[in-house]
């Protein structure tokens, strides 16, 4: 069996650049980024199954009704959940897997993975991140008020995370999110089995086996 992969949960406010650093770690690297389900309308150039699963409410609904969803969320007016199928598939290939959702998620999928690492991604600044949201140009201006009342109320979690790292310069933060994932792998409570054998064996040559 190979070792399980990391779960890692990359949360952020809106505008931050959490899509963006996604793209560029699973261009780089063979994570899998996990595909949520939404009821929110797909953006220009968005496709089914790629950046989301985009359902109606009821369907959503009856995906929690069903146990589906690892974890799920209201977002300024939208359902957004983590399949949990996939999830559970890859990991236990040994594969590491991406969770980019938002932090009351965030906080159930730690409940439930205890190991899971929790990553925050902030911009450098207040400003950077309007401008950013605004120069995305795929919200209207009441729609980016929104995001922005929101990442309000989000600041409150940034504490519950194990990581923050500011997206500042694009390469560097992309490198930061792969190096801190990476070097989950080195947890001791990753190294169980190696520990257990040791054990085992030394146990035997005290034995004098
Ligand atoms: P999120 O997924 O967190 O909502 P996006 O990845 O959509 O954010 O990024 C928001 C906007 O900021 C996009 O237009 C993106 O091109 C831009 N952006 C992302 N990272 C950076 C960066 N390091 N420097 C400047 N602009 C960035
Ligand atoms: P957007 O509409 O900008 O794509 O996403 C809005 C927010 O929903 C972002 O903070 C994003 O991280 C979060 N999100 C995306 N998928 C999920 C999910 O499966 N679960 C939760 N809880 N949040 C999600």
């Amino acid at each position: 069996m190979p070792k399980k992969g990391v779960l890692a949960v990359i949360s952020g406010f809106s505008g931050a650049g959490k899509g963006t650093i996604m793209k560029e770690l699973i261009r780089q690297y063979p994570y899998f980024l996990s595909v949520s389900a939404t009821t929110r309308k797909p953006r220009e150039g968005e496709v089914n199954g790629r950046e989301y699963f985009f359902h109606t409410k009821e369907e959503f609904e009856h995906m929690i009704a069903e146990g589906e969803l690892i974890e799920w969320a209201e977002y300024v007016g939208n359902y957004y959940g983590t399949p949990k199928k996939a999830v559970e598939q890859q990991l236990a290939e040994g594969k590491d897997v991406l969770l980019e959702i938002e932090m009351q998620g965030g906080m159930l999928v730690k409940e439930q993975f205890p190991e899971a690492v929790l990553i925050f991604i902030t911009p450098p600044s207040y400003d950077e991140l309007k401008s950013r949201l605004q120069g995305r140009g795929t919200e209207s201006a009441e729609e980016i008020e929104r995001r922005l009342n929101r990442a309000g109320e989000e600041v409150a979690y940034m504490k519950s995370y194990d990581y923050i790292v500011v997206n500042d310069e694009l390469t560097e933060a992309v490198n930061r999110v792969n190096n801190i994932i990476t070097d989950e792998h080195y947890r001791v409570s990753n190294s169980m089995d190696l520990i257990a054998d040791m054990d085992r064996e030394l146990g035997r040559h005290a034995e004098g086996e």
